[in-house]
């Protein structure tokens, strides 16, 4: 048998980060056994409807490299098809027309309420004679639902969940306007796709009661079921808004690696021994339904910022630089390329890591940040000038060799104190006060671009100048 798992998003206008882990439980799972992972979009709420959003979720499941297999499904094309089987329960005497409109239904409710009785559909049409329907009244379709006994799920995380009959009603199948409920539409549609294994939210759990009755009707085969518990925030609540960004897109434009996101995602509720680290390729090897948690996991930002950490490490570089810079200029791109290695090894995210690399992009003129700038008032003018002929005069232009000549002039200048003489020559080439080693980034940006930089510096080094401070002291 060749298991298929589905991803049936409703098109809400993002793809909320409990889905993402879903898609990817999903997708294991199918890769694991060799099967099909298959995306259906669930748009029936026509009102609501933007291919936009459909956009939206398409484009995190590209970006967390979730490949699906075949064509993806519209819900709503397939309505004719949900008609018709509403049609088939009822020639099967599976489902019934029911007849009540909305005013005897209010009027049913109130005096269920008033009796202490369930509220629920009292079945009045259940067995009547659709003779005595009533006249311009649209039908709704119901379901027969066992009146008796419980319907259980056999669910792979959850174990064996009943629930008594009692609690289930004839629930509608088919709308008084002709349109298909959720409740048809999924399991017309997991039927007709193939689905083997629905691996969702357990906030579905109570559907799957209902959608067993369906397949039980029509006496299809039942899907495998795994409910997977929800993601929570840091205070146990459902994971939302106010505990961080809940969207996909989100965490990519922060800078996380989609590889990260997978690694971090499928820890988020499932283990393999004490392993954090797990690549996808490892994890399509382990994955499994037995290992998917039973309790609510916590998002950890902190975990979160360490894996993406570990990855942007492992990335390749030439990757690295494609991601955080997007213009043609080659002398930059091999300055990056240069620094990245370093760069990214002190970095946990995209953005931070485009951040401190801008230095190797800028152009001058370019504006100094507020600390380089007090390093500058402070008028290191004689540093920077002895740096400056001191560089000219290096054989070759290395990092050993801006370091030794920082030394010597150190030693001239300033006492020995190398970083009297490194944090004005950081200032002036990077226009900030945090790099990377300073004599690599110089060896990197190449002599002249050093030179231009400190010319460039020495015209915003302030009136005070700490040479003739010293003197005049
Ligand atoms: N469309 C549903 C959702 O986005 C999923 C339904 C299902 O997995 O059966 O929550």
């Amino acid at each position: 048998m060749t298991i298929i798992t589905r991803f049936p998003p409703s098109p809400t206008g993002f793809m909320h980060i409990g889905n993402a882990r879903t898609a990817l439980y999903n997708w294991l799972y199918a890769r694991h056994h060799g099967g099909k992972f298959v995306v259906r979009i669930e748009d029936t709420d026509r009102a609501r409807h933007s291919e936009e959003a459909v956009l939206a979720i398409l484009n995190s499941l590209k970006w967390l490299e979730l490949d699906w297999d075949g064509e993806i499904v519209s819900q709503f094309e397939q309505r004719d098809r949900h008609v018709e089987i509403a049609k088939e329960l009822i020639a099967k005497g599976q489902a019934y027309y029911c007849y009540c409109t909305p005013e005897e239904l209010t009027a049913m409710r109130a005096q269920a309420k008033e009796e202490g009785r369930s509220t629920s559909y009292d079945r009045r049409w259940r067995d009547r004679d659709p003779a005595e329907a009533p006249e311009g009244v649209p039908p709704v379709i119901r379901i027969k639902a066992p009146l008796e006994g419980e319907t259980t799920i056999h669910d792979q995380v959850q174990g064996d969940v009943s629930v008594s009959s009692d609690n289930l009603d004839d629930f509608i199948l088919l709308r008084s306007d002709g349109t298909p409920t959720y409740m048809l539409s999924v399991v017309v549609d997991d039927h007709d796709m193939g689905i083997t294994h629905i691996i969702r939210g357990d906030d579905h759990l109570n559907n799957a009661f209902r959608q067993k009755i369906i397949f039980e009707a029509m006496g299809w085969d039942i899907p495998v079921y795994a409910h997977i518990p929800l993601i929570h925030g840091a205070d146990g609540g459902k994971f939302s808004k106010r505990h961080g960004a809940t969207g996909v897109e989100e965490y990519k434009d922060m800078g996380y690696l989609p590889e990260a996101m997978r690694n971090y995602l499928l820890r988020l509720g499932w283990a393999h021994g004490d392993d954090e680290i797990i690549s996808t390729a490892q994890a399509v090897e382990w994955f499994d339904l037995d290992h998917v948690g039973k309790s609510a996991a916590r998002f950890d930002f902190a975990k979160l910022d360490s894996l993406n950490a570990h990855y942007l490490n492992e990335a390749d570089d030439d990757r690295l630089v494609d991601l955080i810079y997007d213009e043609q200029d080659e002398i930059v791109k091999q300055r990056l390329k240069s620094g990245m290695a370093e760069l990214k090894d002190r970095a946990k995210t995209l953005k931070q890591l485009s951040d401190e690399s801008s230095f190797y992009t800028k152009k001058i003129p370019f504006d100094f940040d507020e600390k380089a700038q007090k390093i500058l008032d402070e008028g290191p003018m004689k540093v920077l000038t002895d740096l400056q002929d001191r560089f000219k005069a290096l054989p070759s232009f290395t990092a050993e060799g801006v370091e030794q000549a920082c030394r010597e002039c150190a030693d001239e200048l300033r006492e020995g104190k190398l970083g009297k003489v490194a944090m004005p020559l950081r200032a002036a080439l990077t226009g900030t006060t945090v790099s990377p080693s300073i004599f690599h980034a110089a060896e990197i940006l190449g002599l002249e671009e050093c030179l231009e930089r400190i010319a460039q510096a020495l015209g915003k080094c302030g009136e005070k100048n700490i040479e003739q401070h010293a003197v005049s002291n």
